[in-house]
């Protein structure tokens, strides 16, 4: 019992205007979801949140070029529109988006330097975002320039863990020519985006983890644990990333999985187990569910007190 009270869970970094970015009325990206999220941190955790600071710029060019960049600013802050189907921008985005990179930066400066683990409650979320490209909810690879500041901070060897129900295609594309970063992908197939077949292995770099909806929750925990073993065989990261998706959750609208917060807590411990002394950052990608998200996250942070 004392042991529980002097453990503290990780800082989780945020930015006011991640809760600006509204893609509109019935869109299942929606504020509510960061708003269950921050709610739930503060009655069970409180004084853990911190505002981190907008990435600079120089920051997300290791990842997207200017002219993208320059493109989505003033697509923004002209009123901004459907980008797709799916993909929304509206005043409020690239503030967000500066925010939400912001504070995956600021997770993996903490978890950096504590030797620890750090949470990134942010949106818009990031693992659909191509280099020039934003789609599927997402404008920026947030994993992938937070593994940037990570190799920037002298973390070689970075492992990206994503647990989302859908594929990671985002993040495998921005990744997959470059052996300095492995990229593990648990998701529901067939699905959105279509991409995350086993056969794409990048430059041996990539373990993808294509799975039916409606297995049993510990088949999914063990396979995913299964291609981590794989992806750091021999190998040793100096940090883990994970794309926390809670879209994996058992009655998530967009998704078929089964997964209950608990499993979360079994997956944080599995690669904690696996990558012992690795920092770790985990950064928000989906969840549809606002209460059952925020259940989630609290499970994941409790595993890492
Ligand atoms: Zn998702």
């Amino acid at each position: 019992m004392i042991d529980r009270v002097i453990r503290m869970p990780p800082p989780v970094f945020t930015h006011p205007a991640c809760l600006d970015h509204d893609p509109g009325p019935g869109h299942p990206e929606s504020p509510a979801r960061l708003e269950a999220i921050l709610r739930r941190i503060n009655e069970t955790f409180p004084g853990t949140i911190r505002e981190a600071e907008p990435a600079p710029l120089e920051l997300i060019e290791r990842v997207h070029p200017r002219s993208y960049l320059d493109y989505l600013a003033a697509f923004s802050a002209s009123g901004g529109g459907p980008i797709d189907g799916d993909t929304v921008v509206t005043p409020s985005s690239w503030p967000a988006a500066l925010g939400a990179v912001g504070a995956a930066l600021a997770a993996v400066r903490h978890a950096h330097q504590a030797n620890g683990a750090a949470f990134a409650a942010i949106r818009p979320p990031g693992h659909h975002a191509l280099r020039e490209t934003a789609m599927g909810f997402c404008l920026l690879g947030n994993a992938v320039i937070a593994a940037r500041e990570a190799q920037a901070l002298g973390r070689e060897k970075v492992l990206i863990v994503d647990w989302d129900v859908h594929h990671g295609n985002g993040t495998q594309a921005l990744v997959e020519r470059d052996a300095t970063i492995r990229f593990v992908s648990m998701h529901q197939w067939p699905l959105y985006p279509g991409t995350g077949r086993a056969e794409e292995r990048g430059v041996g770099n990539v373990w993808n983890v294509p799975l039916p909806p409606g297995l049993p929750a510990t088949r999914y925990v063990h396979e995913l644990v299964t291609a981590i073993a794989k992806a750091i065989y021999g190998w040793v990261p100096d940090m883990v990333l994970i794309s926390a998706g809670y879209d994996s959750m058992l009655g998530d609208p967009l998704g078929g999985f089964t997964l209950e917060p608990v499993h979360y807590a079994d997956l944080v411990g599995a690669l904690r187990a696996a990558a012992p002394g690795a920092p770790m950052a985990v950064l928000l990608e989906g969840g549809y569910d606002p209460r059952r998200i925020a259940e989630g996250v609290l499970a994941t942070l409790g595993a890492l007190l």
